[in-house]
C-alpha cells in the first residue's frame, strides 16, 4: 500500500493508477520489490538500424482473481508453475525502445519519468548508460495513452523530458482521450486517465505534435500498424532494414508467459477484450509467418525476441 500512497502523493490524483484500475489498489501481502535489469539497456543491430531496448522499471503485482478476467486463478497459477515462474505475483516491467535510423533517434513510449511508482522512472539513467542524452531524442512515438506509456513525456514540474523531440500520436487514440464530452461522461474512476492524457499531451504546440493515421510511415523504414482493442487507438511500430524486420507490439499482450501462451485470455487492462483478442490472434499469426523480431513493452527485459507457435498459443523466445 506504500506504493499506492506514494503514487497518489505525486499530485496526479492517481492518473496512471486509474488507467490500470487494480494495480495499486489491493489489500495483498507485500512480496518485496521487483528485480530490475542491470544494465537497463541492450543494443541490437537491425540491418542498418540500431535497436536499443531500455527499461524504465517494473512493478510487482500480487496475482489475484482479477488479473486474467476470463480464466480461473488456479489455471493461471498452474501455467506459471509449469514455467517455473512465481505464482503469488507477477512482475510487470516497462520497456521503451529506441530505434536509431539515418542518424535520427526514435523513442517508442516513455515510461513514467518522476510521476510513477518508486520502482519506475529509470529510463533517463538507462538512456544515459546507453550513451544517449534526453536532448538527443529527435522523435517520440506513442503507442497508446495509458499512463505507463505517456507520463514520461513530462516531468512532475510540467517541463518536457525530451526538449527537442516531435511527438507522434495515433489519431484515433488522441481523438478518444481528448474528447471532453467523453471525459465528462466517464465514470469518476476513469477521469484521471483522461486528465493524464491532457497533462502529458494537451499543450504541445502544432509543430511538436504529429497526429498520424495508423498505417502511415513516419520515416523511411519506420511504419505504424493499427492494433485496436487494448485501447481504442493503440498502434504498433515497425522497423525494416536490409531484409530484417522488427515489430514493437506495445501492449498487444501483457506478461507473455500468460497471454502469449493463451492468446484468448484477457488481461484486466484491455479496454475492449473481444477486439483485443482478435487483434492479438491476427498479429501473432503475422509475426510468426514473417519471422519478425518483436518487442513487448511488458515483456521480461530485454523484451525482444521471436514467437513460435505452440499448442493453441505462442511461446516467446528471447533474443
Ligand atoms: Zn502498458
Amino acid at each position: 500500500m506504500m506504493q499506492r500512497r506514494h503514487f497518489l502523493s505525486a499530485g496526479l490524483a492517481g492518473a496512471a493508477a486509474l488507467s490500470w484500475p487494480h494495480l495499486w489498489a489491493q489489500n495483498a501481502p507485500n512480496f518485496g520489490p521487483p528485480t530490475l535489469p542491470n544494465p537497463g539497456f541492450r543494443k541490437f543491430q537491425l540491418g542498418a538500424m540500431e535497436l536499443i531496448a531500455l527499461n524504465d522499471g517494473a512493478v510487482r503485482r500480487p496475482l489475484g482473481e482479477e488479473f486474467v478476467t476470463n480464466a480461473a486463478l488456479t489455471e493461471v497459477k498452474g501455467l506459471l508453475a509449469a514455467q517455473n515462474l512465481p505464482t503469488d505475483y507477477v512482475d510487470i516491467p516497462f520497456n521503451p525502445f529506441v530505434i536509431v535510423s539515418e542518424g535520427k533517434r526514435f523513442l517508442i513510449d516513455t515510461g513514467f519519468a518522476d510521476n510513477g511508482p518508486p520502482t519506475a522512472g529509470r529510463l533517463r539513467a538507462n538512456l544515459a548508460a546507453a550513451g544517449l542524452q534526453l536532448g538527443d531524442i529527435d522523435h517520440v512515438i506513442i503507442s497508446h495513452y495509458h499512463g505507463d506509456h505517456i507520463l514520461g513525456l513530462r516531468n512532475r514540474d510540467g517541463s518536457l523530458v525530451y526538449p527537442n523531440a516531435v511527438v507522434h500520436v495515433p489519431a484515433p487514440e488522441h481523438a478518444f482521450w481528448m474528447d471532453d464530452a467523453r471525459m465528462n461522461a466517464a465514470p469518476e474512476a476513469m477521469r484521471g486517465a483522461f486528465m493524464a492524457a491532457r497533462r502529458s499531451l494537451g499543450d504541445l504546440s502544432g509543430d511538436r505534435l504529429n497526429i498520424f493515421q495508423p498505417g502511415v510511415e513516419l520515416a523511411p523504414g519506420i511504419g505504424t500498424v493499427a492494433a485496436f482493442g487494448h485501447t481504442p487507438g493503440m498502434t504498433m511500430v515497425t522497423a525494416r532494414s536490409q531484409g530484417q524486420s522488427f515489430m514493437y507490439l506495445a501492449d498487444l499482450t501483457n506478461v507473455p508467459a500468460l497471454f502469449a501462451r493463451n492468446p484468448d485470455w484477457s488481461v484486466t487492462f484491455d479496454m475492449d477484450a473481444t477486439q483485443a483478442r482478435e487483434t492479438r490472434r491476427r498479429v501473432f499469426e503475422q509475426v510468426v509467418r514473417e519471422r519478425m523480431l518483436v518487442g513487448g513493452y511488458h515483456f521480461p527485459f530485454p523484451a525482444l525476441g521471436t514467437f513460435v507457435a505452440e499448442g493453441g498459443g505462442y511461446q516467446f523466445v528471447p533474443a
